[in-house]
């Protein structure tokens, strides 16, 4: 693979190498566990892992856990899964709920140094005070109390007190400062809610600004690396730092990482899964980590893709054909060969003996040369696709019609007959002879056919549900369209086969086994199929229409 340029951060980092300002790098990937990680989140996980690997430092994993109410415990165990399952191992793992104590003496320590205020103040006074980018705040009137007024006060906040909302503890910076976020923030506020690691120990929350840098901070974190949202919060993270005379963690920004034709954020996802808009947060259609693994994604396809958008300094949507252009790469080089037919129509060899049956020798892999081979059953009565037979052939259709010839993937050159139909004009059986000397890997026959098509030995077939996706969404961008995202809705990003017919040796498959069914693209085990009920998913088609 060629070489690329480094991007900023590399740059940023090898600078900060060469200077021995830092002897090693350090790096996080601080989720918060609201939700299922998606592929945003996989481009932040290859980043900061990636960093830490390459530059040979660490990289944390760190619930970003301050908010007691949308958190829970299937979303960390979920997490934890995501990341290793993409190939990396955290160096610590932490939860900023674990840092609660010390985080709240950071905020005593502020307090004492007078750059902190208890304010009784009601969030709509709040917001009144802090004005906007055309109007300076204004001072509220709590700002004034004594540090020891404070203590006390803070003290009884944490001691529960006052409920939700009576008071807060906000930072003492400048109400007239350009930037809104330094217009004395919140930092801590009252909460009598259940948290899913500390339970009831607490009442009072850190806010994410008062929380993260200093969570890095503990941590000695180098380089915390951010979504570009978060520049208006650096001169807030390195405030904190300031003041708190705490290890000075830097934060550096990139581009958020959006897709084409879904949406990204958990809220909306969590939405998609509460309404039943899908099959939970692992659907195959939703763009998690999990669905994508339930798809037939592999972890070296999306770290490729991660490694081939690279990152960026201004947001973008990349084009959803890029991932499906990375996972066929590896497919193809991955995925064992099989035979499914998925629309069946009946085809009778008719000078072939009735009873006969052969084993034909069928490669796994071209791609790969240790990938062994399988026997496939042939015999007198084939299913093939129903789209491979036309009636009136136009001239370029290499398949079958009355007097078309194919070969026969694996066996042998047939020449069609006649066909049959029922009273609707369906095409119900297809009459061929076949060319005895024509056999795959023994053809004496000397002919050259320019189609070759896929089949199922009708007496060997075993039946198979196949799960075909499409886009989620009928729009490029749902979620910056008008209205409810919702309404963009693709409904017909399902289809279900409940019966399709499949050769012999794909009934051997546990969930996750990945393969290529010949001439209709990459399919997966799903997680719920079963040696009696086998269920594949579609990963992607052949067709690569990724523009390069
Ligand atoms: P969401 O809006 O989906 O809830 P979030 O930023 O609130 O996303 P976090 O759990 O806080 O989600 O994200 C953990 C890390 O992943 C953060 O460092 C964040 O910057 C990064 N991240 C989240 N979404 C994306 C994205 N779309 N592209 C790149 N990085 C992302
Ligand atoms: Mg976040
Ligand atoms: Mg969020």
């Amino acid at each position: 693979m060629e070489e690329r340029s480094l991007n900023f951060l590399e740059e940023i980092i090898e600078n900060h190498l060469a200077e021995g300002k830092y002897k090693n790098i350090h790096t996080r990937f601080p989720p918060e566990p609201n939700g299922y990680l998606h592929i945003g989140h996989a481009a932040s996980i290859c980043l900061n892992f990636g960093l830490a690997i390459k530059y040979k430092g660490q990289c944390n994993l760190r619930f970003d856990d301050t908010n007691p109410v949308t958190e829970e415990t299937e979303y960390v165990e979920s997490i934890m899964n995501d990341v290793k399952w993409l190939g990396f191992n955290w160096d610590e793992l932490h939860y900023t709920s674990d840092y609660f104590e010390e985080l709240y003496g950071f905020a005593v320590k502020l307090i004492e140094k007078g750059f902190a205020y208890v304010d009784d103040s009601t969030a709509e006074e709040m917001a009144a005070q802090k004005g906007d980018i055309n109007r300076t705040g204004v001072n509220s009137i709590y700002r004034s109390r004594s540090i020891d007024e404070n203590l006390q006060l803070f003290a009884e906040m944490r001691e529960g007190k006052y409920p939700d909302g009576a008071k807060v503890l906000r930072a003492k910076i400048d109400m007239e400062h350009p930037n809104l976020l330094m217009r004395d923030p919140i930092i801590y506020r009252i909460k009598h809610a259940h948290h899913h690691r500390t339970g009831d120990k607490w009442c009072v929350y850190p806010m994410y600004d008062f929380a993260h840098g200093q969570s890095d901070s503990i941590e000695n974190i180098t380089h915390s690396i951010c979504t570009l949202e978060f520049i208006h919060h650096r001169p807030l993270y390195d405030w904190f730092i300031e003041k708190l005379e705490i290890f000075p963690s830097h934060q550096y920004e990139f581009a958020r990482r959006n897709l084409t034709y879904t949406v990204m954020s958990k809220r909306k996802l969590l939405q998609l899964v509460n309404e039943k808009h899908v099959d939970g947060w692992d659907d195959p259609r939703m763009p998690t980590i999990s669905g994508l693994r339930r798809r037939g994604y592999t972890p070296e396809s999306i770290r490729n893709f991660a490694d081939t958008i690279g990152i960026a300094k201004r947001e973008n949507i990349t084009d959803v054909g890029l991932l499906e252009f990375c996972v066929r790469d590896h497919l193809n080089k991955i995925a064992d060969r099989r035979m499914a037919v998925l629309d069946p129509v009946k085809l009778i060899i008719t000078n072939y003996p009735e009873g006969q049956t052969e084993d034909l020798i069928a490669e796994n892999n071209p791609e790969n040369e240790n990938g062994g081979t399988r026997s496939v059953p042939f015999s007198r009565e084939i299913w093939i696709e129903r789209e491979d037979f036309m009636e009136d052939a136009p001239k370029k259709f290499f398949r079958l019609g009355p007097g078309l010839t194919v070969r026969l993937k694996y066996a042998y050159i047939v020449t069609c007959n006649d066909f049959k139909k029922d009273e609707h004009g369906n095409i119900t059986e297809i009459y061929c002879s076949y060319i005895p000397e024509s056999k795959s890997g023994s053809d004496t026959s000397g002919l050259k056919v320019k189609g070759t098509i896929h089949w199922v030995s009708v007496p060997h077939a075993k039946t198979a549900e196949v799960r075909l996706y499409d886009r989620l969404f009928k729009v490029e961008n749902p979620a910056s369209e008008e209205g409810d995202f919702k309404d963009y809705i693709n409904p017909d990003s399902l289809t279900i086969l409940p019966k399709a017919y499949i050769e012999p040796a794909l009934t051997e498959t546990n969930p996750l086994d990945k393969f290529q069914f010949l001439r209709l693209g990459y399919f997966t085990t799903d997680k719920n199929s079963t040696s009696g009920h086998l269920i594949f998913n579609k990963t992607v088609g052949l067709k690569d229409s990724w523009a390069k």
